[in-house]
C-alpha cells in the first residue's frame, strides 16, 4: 500500500461514516495491476461504442450501456471502490490485441471470444458469457434459413473478428464485405447492398432491436465465449478477475447485469451464462 494510500485511509477514519465496511477497495498484492488502478484511482476498459446491448454509446448522454459496460463498472468498483472510476476507450473488433500490448487500456470487454490464436498475444479470463455465431437478415427475405444458404450471397462482419474465421470454413461460397464495425454494416443491409450480417448473435439482437425492417435467423452455428482480454502473462491480475466473475455469478450480479441488458429482449440467460465455478 502506497503512503498515500495509507494516509488516505487514516483520513477516512476521521469522517463521519467512519473507516470500517466504508465500501472502499481491499488490499491487492504490492505493485500488481490491482494495486497500480487502485493507485490511479480510474480504471481504463477498451469496450465497442456501437454495439446496442454489449457495448454503447448513447449519444445523446454520452452514457456507455450493455452487458460489457456492467461487467466493466463491477471491476472498477471492486478495485476502485467506485463504479464511476472508469474512462471507456472506443476498442472496435480489430485493435484489441494492440490496445491491451500497448497498455492503452487496462483490460479489453468488449464481446472478445477467448481464442487460441489471441492466447498468444494477450491473457484471457475465464469466460464470463457464451455468444454464438448467428445471421442477421432484411425480414420480407426469405432466401436465408441458415448458413448454408449463403452460397453467392454477400455477408457484412467485422475485420479482426472470429466471424470472418468462421465464415470462411462455414461458407465459403459467401462473398465477405468486411468492414470495420457492424454498426456499418446496417445501412448497407437495409440498402440490399449486403444479403446479410454475421456475427454474434448478442450483436445482431442489439442491432435489430434498432430495426423492424430487420430479422435475426436464430440458427447459431458456433460458440463465442467471451473473455476479458489483459495484458499477456499477468496472472495476478487474471486470477483476481477470475475470482470476481465466479462471484458474480453465484451473487446475483450477473443476473442482475443480464436482466437490466441484453435480458430485456431475450427472457431467458440458459444459454448465455456460463457453468458455475
Ligand atoms: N466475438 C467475436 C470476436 O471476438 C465477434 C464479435 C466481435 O468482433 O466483437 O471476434
Amino acid at each position: 500500500m502506497s503512503t498515500l494510500r495509507v494516509l488516505l485511509a487514516a483520513l477516512l477514519c476521521l469522517l463521519p461514516t467512519g473507516c470500517a465496511g466504508s465500501g472502499g477497495p481491499g488490499e491487492f498484492p504490492e505493485g500488481s495491476t490491482m494495486d497500480r488502478i487502485r493507485d490511479r484511482g480510474v480504471l481504463v476498459v477498451g469496450i465497442k461504442f456501437d454495439q446496442p446491448l454489449f457495448g454503447y454509446k448513447d449519444p445523446v448522454s454520452g452514457r456507455i450501456t450493455g452487458f460489457d459496460a456492467e461487467m466493466a463498472r463491477l471491476v472498477a468498483k471492486d478495485l476502485t471502490g467506485s463504479e464511476r472510476n472508469i474512462r471507456f476507450v472506443e476498442t472496435v473488433s480489430r485493435e484489441r490485441e494492440n490496445f491491451i500490448a500497448q497498455q492503452v487500456v487496462d483490460l479489453v470487454i468488449a464481446t472478445y471470444s477467448i481464442t487460441a490464436a489471441r492466447a498468444e498475444l494477450v491473457t484471457f479470463t475465464e469466460p464470463y458469457y457464451s455468444a454464438g455465431q448467428d445471421l442477421l437478415v432484411r425480414v420480407d427475405d426469405t432466401r436465408i434459413g441458415g448458413v448454408s444458404d449463403l452460397d453467392g450471397k454477400t455477408v457484412c462482419t467485422a475485420r479482426g473478428s472470429t466471424s470472418v474465421e468462421r465464415l470462411n470454413s462455414e461458407a465459403p461460397g459467401a462473398k465477405l464485405e468486411i468492414v470495420d464495425a457492424y454498426s456499418v454494416c446496417v445501412p448497407a443491409l437495409l440498402a440490399a447492398r449486403v444479403d446479410a450480417i454475421s456475427t454474434d448473435d448478442t450483436i445482431l439482437l442489439g442491432l435489430q432491436a434498432e430495426q423492424d425492417r430487420l430479422r435475426l435467423v436464430g440458427k447459431p452455428f458456433g460458440q463465442e465465449p467471451y473473455g476479458m482480454g489483459i495484458r499477456k502473462g499477468d496472472v495476478v491480475f487474471r486470477d483476481h478477475l477470475n475470482g470476481l466473475i465466479a462471484r458474480w455469478l453465484r451473487d446475483g450480479q450477473w443476473d442482475r447485469a443480464y436482466r437490466d441488458t441484453i435480458g430485456v429482449y431475450r427472457a431467458t440467460s440458459d444459454q448465455s451464462k456460463p457453468a458455475h465455478r
